[in-house]
């Protein structure tokens, strides 16, 4: 839409409400209403003030305005809301020099895309993100928080002694008996489905949608391919979705890594591929059927993985997905069968438009905007420096021997051992400009202060099980 296709749609709608949707630093949409009538066309030349001071990681009290300039082609009319709304993702400018603003994770988007085109590599970065949740409901969200926190052995094990010392919690399923049973077993169908409708309403497609495999109602529904800014903005605009129908149905949706001790966490595995002239460029003759250049866009997702960690994994609870044992990727390594490796290339259709690389370390605490562009990044050095990705993962890991499983590196354990990670390892991001050292610096400061610090000074539930009648 343009912006005049804009304002005859709040016409043509009856449209009350503009609601202005911007990213914050660490990855939640934020936004603020405006009366319908007060949307001109000059809005979207010159943008409306807003308070940035109080946006997490951005500007400090003194210097605090900042603009938000609404993107007509994000528009659409909100499902959820009481009165007609139509909403709208902003890119955020300074208001003296009317510059895109640096700390914007979009405007980050939309320099690495550039980026990219201007060294003539491809001209399209895709990404299709896989979007697992939980759906709890609050009796047993709060059940659930008490396993998580107590629980130190097995699920069985824990259900075992909940049927002795606890009242009966009625039926559960019984998690990873298979890949998941037809309703009444899933019983989450209608509720995935009426997300899938909301999404298609939105101009949002997705593959597919299943329950995945873990117990407590964990769900994944698959977005469609698009171009990276498109795709960072489906991202947002899905978690918006998926939590409202939630919530609408008397449920909670969580996008937590890991809400769960003994089960598998949710990731968000994202595929890729890349185009230049409408011609794919990861299909070829070698391993798994990819390309050099799909090789060597592997060999900068491994080369940079660690610090990559600190974008697709930014939250403390992400490392208690990364471990072994449960789907969740471990292996600083690719494969086209091995699960535990964080590059696989799935089986795809015979044509070469449909060869791709899954990239399966990121989770749904990722900033999707920050987390594209630092991929596309580590994509882009692979390919301009012909990174060789080394040898293929393909035994499972169970089966290699433990000299040959120590000889392979694993995803980082913690937190700050990626924020370390990506301090070592960050001129592959500074390239273009596309990330500044600012963006570095903060992300980093932003994420030991208000989360590494901010969890270490607090007493854990589990410090009870453990110390309490010490
Ligand atoms: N839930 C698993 C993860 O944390 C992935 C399961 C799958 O392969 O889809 O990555
Ligand atoms: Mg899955
Ligand atoms: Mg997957």
């Amino acid at each position: 839409m343009t912006p005049k296709e804009v304002l005859a749609h709040i016409r043509q709608r009856e449209v009350t409400t503009v609601d202005f949707r911007f990213m914050d630093f660490p990855g939640v949409w934020q936004h603020f209403s405006i009366p319908a009538d007060a949307l001109t066309e000059e809005t979207f030349e010159e943008g409306i003030a807003f308070d940035g001071s109080s946006v997490v990681g951005w500007r400090a009290i003194n210097e605090a305005d900042l603009l938000v300039v609404p993107q007509p082609e994000t528009a659409l009319v909100d499902p959820f809301t009481a009165q007609p709304t139509l909403t709208m993702i902003c890119n955020i400018h300074d208001p003296i020099t009317h510059q895109d603003y640096t700390r914007d994770p979009r405007n980050i988007a939309r320099k690495a895309v550039s980026y990219m085109r201007s060294l003539g590599v491809a001209d399209r970065f895709m990404l299709a993100p896989e979007l697992e949740f939980f759906i709890f409901d609050d009796v047993r969200y709060a059940q659930n928080q008490h396993e998580a926190f107590y629980h130190v052995d097995s699920v069985e094990g824990a259900w075992n002694r909940g049927r002795a010392e606890q009242p009966n919690l009625g039926y559960k399923p019984v998690s990873g008996l298979g890949y998941f049973p037809c309703p009444p077993t899933d019983s989450l169908v209608n509720l995935r489905t009426e997300m899938s409708q909301r999404l298609a309403e939105c101009g949002i497609k997705t593959a597919a949608h299943f329950h995945e495999v873990a117990t407590g109602g964990q769900c994944e529904i698959d977005l469609d391919s698009q171009d990276l800014v498109e795709s960072a903005d489906q991202v947002m605009m899905a978690r918006y979705i998926i939590r409202n129908v939630a919530r609408n149905s008397g449920k909670t949706a969580t996008f937590m890594p890991k809400p769960l001790y003994g089960d598998n966490g949710s990731g968000m595995h994202t595929h890729l591929t890349l185009w230049k002239n409408d011609e794919p460029l990861l299909a070829g003759t070698g391993y798994g059927t990819l390309s050099d250049l799909g090789l060597y866009a592997i060999g900068g997702l491994l080369k940079h993985a660690p610090a990559l960690c600190a974008f697709a994994n930014p939250t403390t609870n992400s490392y208690k997905r990364l471990i072994e044992g449960f789907e969740a990727p471990t292996k600083l390594s690719y494969s086209r069968r091995n699960r535990a490796a964080i590059v696989r290339i799935p089986v795809s259709g015979a044509s070469p438009r449909s060869r791709r690389i899954e990239y399966r370390c990121p989770d749904s605490a990722a900033n999707p905007y920050l987390l594209f562009s630092a991929m596309l990044m580590a994509v882009v050095d692979g390919i301009q420096n012909k990174i060789r990705p080394g040898d293929p993962l393909d035994k499972d890991i169970y089966d290699l021997k433990p000299e040959e499983l120590a000889r392979v590196p694993t995803t980082p354990r913690t937190l700050t051992a990626s924020l370390e990670a990506l301090r070592a390892d960050h001129d592959f991001l500074l390239r273009g400009d596309v990330f500044t050292p600012d963006i570095i610096d903060t992300w980093i400061w932003y994420k030991i202060s208000n989360e590494i610090e901010a969890l270490r000074v607090r007493p854990h539930p589990y410090e009870f099980a453990l110390y309490y009648d010490i």
